[in-house]
């Protein structure tokens, strides 16, 4: 039998993980995470659960029932916001949604963070151009996927961006200046720092 959780019980609690996560900046005013009735639509349109031993009923469900380990559970990291489960949910909640503030919890107690390590590259293009450009890490595979076509690509890029009458993709020493004052003043710069810190530690 099911185990009830704490809102079937009647005693649940403005500190439970559920609303948390309703209380979270992220989470819409309508979402409808404790409105779910389990009845796994989500799971059978879910890419990831059909493919990995993720479960998309099975998160909302550990949520509700106020199961804190779900926060460092690897499992959250299997879904890739694709948000089927979204559209979907016959009561408006969203999966794809309370997993993007459980991760956001799970960055917050570093649990996280070597989860988003990979993502660092992004975050150095958008520290050093501005933009985020595809990290040279990612070339040798973009290669493989593009084959000769990524050769082409990456030499004539400029070539053929002024064949179509774009001007250089680089920022403009002004307005990069004006992205590095943003980064600085949203705490980008201090959040990498941070996720830095823990792979460095390791
Ligand atoms: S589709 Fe919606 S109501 Fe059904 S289990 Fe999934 S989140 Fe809950
Ligand atoms: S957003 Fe995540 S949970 Fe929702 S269907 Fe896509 S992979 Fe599954």
């Amino acid at each position: 039998m099911t185990k009830l959780n704490r809102r079937e019980m009647g005693n649940s609690s403005e500190e439970d993980l559920a609303h948390r996560v309703l209380k979270d900046i992220k989470a819409p005013s309508d979402l409808g995470l404790l409105r779910c009735v389990q009845c796994g639509l989500c799971t059978s349109m879910c890419p990831a659960s059909r493919h990995s031993e993720y479960d998309a009923r099975e998160i909302i469900k550990r949520v509700l029932d106020n199961d804190e380990s779900i926060i460092d559970d690897e499992i959250i990291w299997n879904c890739f916001y694709c948000y089927t489960c979204h559209s979907v949910c016959p009561v408006g909640n969203s999966v794809c949604e309370v997993n993007q503030i459980l991760r956001e919890m799970a960055i917050q107690k570093d649990v996280g963070k070597k989860q988003i390590e990979s993502f660092m590259s992004f975050a150095d293009s958008y520290l050093a151009e501005g933009l985020g450009i595809i990290p040279e890490e990612y070339h040798g595979q973009l290669k493989i996927d593009y084959g000769k076509h990524w050769e082409n690509l990456q030499e004539q890029l400029q070539d053929i961006r002024e064949d179509l009458g774009l001007e250089s993709m680089y920022l403009l020493p002004e307005a990069k200046e004006s992205v590095d004052k943003t980064l600085e003043a949203i705490g980008f710069k201090k959040r990498v720092q941070e996720i830095k810190d823990v792979r460095n530690r390791k």
